[in-house]
């Protein structure tokens, strides 16, 4: 079965399209600028020349159809027909509390995802447009939509509520949710089956940390504890992202600095983390960079970085009481070996030991990082949110029949 996995940003939307026999990955790209003066298509068949084209693109509708004609174009294409695409898979931010997985699309789902616009303004709109873009373009071809919250959905009420007045929660569903479930779950599960353990016996902590950056406590294959919460800006220190703060500063710095809703929004969202503590950048490897140079901003931005990503792994450890397995992934736990050095040297105290050598190693495959003496099993391990939605479409389409 051939399916099209489809992550839709406001102006952006990505595909993968997936030939399930062997999980291979036919072909993907990116429509960019979406709505603007000139479009990008990016286009990248397996095996061929990747291919770029600019065109006014308003909106997704169009962004699919160019998206098919470059599928089942002659010399750029994979396939022969349209039809040979069977089901399509949606990447949606936020499944708010209705969702507990992924699910088939119908009139009543994409209702509740509306429903769900005023906890994900920015987020879930595109999905909604994404999803009728391909309704548009491949009628009767099932779609599938895949919540970033809905792995997170087994956390217990007393994770999952604010200590403040419950009014809040019953009125306006105000609770913590969590994101990045889809890698989350996916990399647990490579865990299990890299270590060959059933995964209901293994207590995991699971630091996804790219430009957003989220850890989940995994114990027995499902979330305990994750670090985002109503939105993704609770938790740790982030490329622009705060994380964890005194919610006062908020009305404090309002106050002080006279600022409106969105413009303290704005601050705590693009222009915190360790873009704001850098003063110059919010990538980590400029940040590594300034640190090796003796650079003090730097250093004070990877210092702190660094030890609020070692105090939650602590805390985690604390809610599971233990951990057998600490995994690494996304952008900068997949490539910066100095910020899993330097986190997992303060973790001797969990038994953690890792093997500096291995940990310097780059393979784009799951691989163990620990010595064999740790007694915590350290793994860097690449995400892959496209393949996740594409075997729960899979499966849910499946099953559907
Ligand atoms: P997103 O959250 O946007 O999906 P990614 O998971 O792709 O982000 O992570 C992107 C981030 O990964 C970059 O901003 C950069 O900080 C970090 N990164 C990528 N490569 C490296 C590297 N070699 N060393 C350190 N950090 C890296």
């Amino acid at each position: 079965m051939k399916l099209l996995v489809i992550n839709a940003g406001s102006s952006s939307l990505k595909y993968q399209l997936y030939d399930m026999t062997d999980e291979s990955v036919l072909a993907k790209g990116l429509v960019e600028r979406i709505g603007m003066d000139s479009s990008i298509l990016t286009h990248k068949p397996t095996g061929k020349e990747e291919v770029t084209e600019v065109s006014e693109i308003l909106e997704h509708t169009t962004a699919i159809r160019k998206v098919l004609e470059k599928l089942t174009d002659k010399e750029h294409g994979v396939l022969a027909s349209v039809n040979e695409i069977q089901a399509v898979g949606h990447r949606v931010v936020h499944g708010g509390e209705a969702f507990k997985g992924s699910a088939l699309v119908t009139p009543e789902v994409k209702a509740e995802i509306r429903r769900l616009f005023d906890l994900a303004p920015l987020h879930n709109p595109p999905a909604i447009m994404g999803i009728n873009a391909s309704e548009a373009n491949m009628p009767g071809v099932p779609n599938v939509v895949a919540f970033d919250t809905a792995f997170h959905q087994t956390m217990d009420e007393k994770v999952y509520l604010y200590p403040i007045p419950r009014v809040l929660y019953k009125k306006h569903r105000v609770r913590r949710y969590g994101a990045h479930g889809t890698s989350h779950q996916y990399v647990s599960r490579v865990a299990a089956e890299y270590l060959n353990r059933p995964i209901e016996d293994l207590k995991i902590i699971t630091c996804h940390i790219g430009n957003g950056a989220s850890l989940t406590a995994v114990k027995g294959g499902v979330s305990v504890d994750t670090s985002m919460g109503l939105t993704p800006l609770e938790g740790l220190m982030m490329g622009t992202r705060s994380g964890d703060l005194d919610p006062t500063v908020v009305t404090f710095v309002m106050n002080k600095e006279e600022l409106s809703i969105s413009e303290v929004n704005s601050m705590l969202n693009k222009h915190s983390g360790l873009l704001a503590i850098s003063g110059s950048s919010s990538d980590m490897r400029d940040i590594t960079d300034g640190w090796e140079a003796g650079k003090p901003n730097e250093t004070l931005a990877f210092e702190m970085y660094e030890y609020r990503l070692r105090k939650y792994i602590g805390s985690y450890a604390a809610a599971m009481n233990g951990v057998d397995v600490i995994v690494f992934t996304a952008g900068v736990g997949e490539n910066s070996a100095i910020v899993r050095e330097k986190t997992c040297e303060n973790l001797s105290y969990l038994g953690v030991e890792l093997d500096k050598e291995l940990n310097k190693i780059r393979s784009g495959e799951p691989r163990r990082i620990s010595t064999p003496n740790s007694k915590v099993e350290v793994l860097v391990i690449p995400t892959n949110e496209e393949l996740m939605i594409a075997r729960d479409t899979l499966h849910i389409v499946q099953e559907s029949k």
